[in-house]
């Protein structure tokens, strides 16, 4: 059993990649040991962040950096005993993070985040699932004057810089736009073009349904089986091993699983990030996500109910979760809008996959022939699965890439 590639992973990044590759004509395998879109790609905010050139990195200012260090933040929180694995990867990340660094990846991204919503249009309609796509921007908001008008002259030049569309928001403005929002927010920016679906799960699963229906094969298998058998590879499947000339690794936060054993020592960390869905008092909707700008939480309608996701925590990738930050992100939540119940028994927990410099790595591995990588698009992976995929399927078809892939190169670090 065979194809030309074999693509580890079905999350969002691994069935776009699946997708493009197909529609250059290649059969493909779409290798998973869960179904498409189980882990992170199931559980996010949804959010198509056609705005979201600049990345979150980490803070320089001593303020910020003892503000996260107390730990009772709640946008990021940590495991004290996690910092030993995770301390070596936040170093690396506050290197990349001096301003000259922060523009870099800014530069590196807006090619990227330019196409989001134009790759995942065409994939929206194919798959079916259009109807559940929201086009009302989204809004970040702030509680206090002297924080929005800080972020307001740091937004206004980086919405000149990069061509953000974008309008800043007052009280009775947020009313307007949200009427069932409380009155806990003196203000925001209304980013306008990003576009948002009400269930990124299940967008994640009718495109690789596409893929499927149009001969793709998604098989349940552990990539850690992988074997280089020249000229190609394989992976032991439930339906026994599974050839293929090319491999393309897109594994999200477990990439490093199958890149360790193969000689590769990538610097790729995670933060973790969770969600929980509330039933609404009332007749309470929300027409579009809401990003609390100060408490790194945002809320949004869900297919399921009004869906809460919170910041970052830092622990091992692996580790039980913790429901603490569930639960000072719902107090906060409770002040800005009328929650009656939970829905389910516990949080979902998802990974976000990052590299130091918070730009993803598109491209070959190097020293293995056939060996592909496309993984680490930490807070950005529903919003650039499809543009990664296409850019990949381009390098590995000889097809001039859309866009200079260097910046994203496995070797650059
Ligand atoms: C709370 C939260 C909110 C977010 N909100 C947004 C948002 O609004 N917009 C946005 O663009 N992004 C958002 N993100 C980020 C986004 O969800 C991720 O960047 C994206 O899902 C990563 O996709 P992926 O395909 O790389 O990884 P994943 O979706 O994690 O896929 C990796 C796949 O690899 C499989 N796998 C792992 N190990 C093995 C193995 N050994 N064998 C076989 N298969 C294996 C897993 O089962 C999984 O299916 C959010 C993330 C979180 C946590």
């Amino acid at each position: 059993m065979k194809s030309d590639v074999i693509v580890l992973g079905a999350g969002m990044v691994g069935i776009s990649a699946a997708l493009h590759l197909q529609k250059r004509g290649r059969s493909v395998a779409l290798i998973d040991r869960r179904g498409a879109a189980e882990e992170t790609s199931y559980g996010n905010g949804g959010i198509i962040q056609r705005e979201g050139v600049v990345p979150y990195m980490f803070p320089r200012e001593l303020g910020a950096i003892l503000h996260y260090a107390t730990n009772r933040a709640s946008e990021a929180v940590y495991h004290l005993s996690a910092l030993p694995t995770v301390a070596p990867w936040l170093f690396r990340h506050w290197l990349a993070s001096t301003p000259e660094g922060k523009a870099a990846s800014a530069r590196a991204l807006r090619p990227l985040v330019e196409h989001c919503i134009t790759e995942h249009e065409p994939l929206l309609a194919e798959a079916g699932v259009a109807a559940l796509v929201r086009r009302t921007g989204y809004l970040k908001l702030y509680r206090t004057d002297a924080r929005l008008a800080e972020v307001i002259a740091v937004q206004e030049g980086e919405r000149r810089e990069y061509g953000i569309n974008a309008v800043t928001v007052d009280r009775a403005a947020i009313a307007a736009l949200e009427p069932h929002l409380r009155d806990g927010f003196v203000g925001g920016i209304h980013m306008l073009d990003p576009i948002s679906v009400s269930d990124p799960g299940a967008v994640g699963k009718a495109y690789a349904d596409l893929f499927v229906r149009n001969g793709g094969r998604l098989l349940d298998g552990d990539a850690r089986s992988l074997e280089s058998t020249p000229p190609g590879w394989r992976v032991a499947t439930r339906e026994g091993w599974w050839q293929g000339r090319e491999v393309v690794v897109a594994l999200g936060p477990w990439s490093d699983d199958i890149l360790r054993p193969l000689g590769y020592r990538l610097p790729l960390g995670w933060k973790r990030g969770y969600h929980m869905h509330y039933r609404a008092e009332g007749n309470a909707i929300l027409n579009r996500p809401v990003v609390d700008g100060e408490n790194g939480f945002a809320l949004m309608s869900m297919s399921k109910g009004i869906r809460l996701t919170t910041g970052a925590e830092f622990a091992l990738r692996d580790a039980p979760k913790t429901p603490v930050q569930v639960e000072r992100t719902e107090r906060l939540a409770r002040q800005i809008f009328p929650f009656a119940e939970r829905l389910e028994p516990e949080p979902w927990l998802g990974r976000r996959p990052c590299l130091p410099d918070m730009l993803p790595v598109i491209g070959q591995a190097g020293r293995h022939k056939g060996l592909w990588l496309s993984f680490g698009h930490h807070h950005l992976g529903f919003t650039l699965g499809p543009v990664s995929g296409r850019l990949l399927a381009e390098m590995m078809t000889n097809e001039p890439p859309f866009t200079d892939p260097s910046p994203y190169r496995a070797d650059r670090f």
